[in-house]
């Protein structure tokens, strides 16, 4: 569950210390992303899927900056007590559906190199669309609440093309709140969407300098989470940090002797340029050492289900 402030603790809040919430760059989330995902799949033994991650995230870019956000975009109140947009109740409006044909119809016809198996990925899914629209949305329903993982395998191969579009859907309906019209997350679940973090960010700079930060794994939302405290169950005990040494020595994960579970959490200071969705996708080796040491991920990456 959401927990939220009650008024009076908003109230003794300093909001001037260092912001609560942080919204992304709505206009350069998805291009920045691409780069970062160019950077990275230099040398990462999951390099063939890094290189369709780019193409996938400039698809998101294109399509999010083409479209007519007022349309389907919400007027915010002066402030929302609790998640505007929550995934669990929020009803899409229809033209998510164009979101979805027109990153498709990008990743078949306008990107170069793009694998035959993920060609007929994308043509199975227009055909999905077409005959059965409501299995189609069913589908996507179930992505973004159980974003666990416990997907129907036969959609795993799909599942991502599915999240790109309700990320650009998200994010175009994020794109026109302010931080303090949202409500002020003390939990692991997104103040905008609902959704969980994929990690956490340690930034660095401005008044933001040194605190921690939880990024939502649908629309990008950060959230400021206490260090040392598990983003699963909240306990602050027997919370430990494991690494890969002089390889990714920006990424750690955040591992919790209570509920056996951990999440990567990304240091600005080593690495200034992090973005969690590619970081977190490019380093498997560490998610490989967490399940060997017996923990497993708190939550999936959207892009990312086997
Ligand atoms: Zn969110
Ligand atoms: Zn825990």
């Amino acid at each position: 569950m959401q927990r939220i402030l009650s008024r009076g603790e908003i109230e003794t809040l300093d909001h001037n210390q260092f912001p609560l919430t942080i919204i992304p760059n709505i206009d350069t989330l998805f291009s920045y992303r691409a780069s970062r995902f160019q950077k990275l799949v230099q040398d990462n033994i999951f390099s063939d899927y890094l290189s369709l991650m780019i193409k996938l995230s400039e698809a998101q870019h294109i399509v999010l900056n083409q479209l007519n956000r007022q349309k389907i975009g919400i007027i915010p109140d002066n402030h929302y007590s609790v998640p505007p947009c929550e995934i669990s109740i929020w009803n899409r409006h229809f033209y998510w559906i164009n979101i979805q044909n027109s990153i498709l119809n990008i990743i078949m016809y306008e990107s170069a190199n793009i694998p035959n198996l993920v060609i007929d990925t994308c043509k199975n899914l227009k055909r999905l669309i077409q005959n059965d629209l409501k299995k189609f949305n069913d589908i996507a329903d179930s992505l973004l609440i159980q974003g666990n993982g416990n997907i129907n395998k036969d959609f795993a191969a799909a599942a991502p093309l599915i999240m790109a579009a309700l990320q650009v859907y998200w994010v175009s309906l994020l794109s026109n709140f302010k931080p303090n019209q949202l409500p002020i997350s003390r939990s692991i679940l997104c103040p905008f969407c609902g959704s969980l973090p994929i990690g956490s960010v340690i930034r660095i700079g401005g008044n933001m300098d040194n605190h921690r930060y939880l990024s939502c794994s649908l629309c990008s939302t950060e959230w400021h989470l206490v260090r040392v405290k598990c983003s699963n169950c909240e306990s602050t005990k027997s919370i430990n940090y494991s690494f890969i040494e002089k390889k990714s020595e920006w990424i750690k994960a955040e591992s919790c002797n209570q509920c056996y579970t951990y999440r990567k959490i990304f240091l600005q200071e080593k690495d200034p340029y992090v973005d969690p969705i590619a970081d977190d996708l490019s380093s498997i080796s560490l998610d490989i050492l967490m399940n060997d040491d017996g923990y497993t991920r708190s939550s999936n990456n959207p892009f990312l289900y086997i």
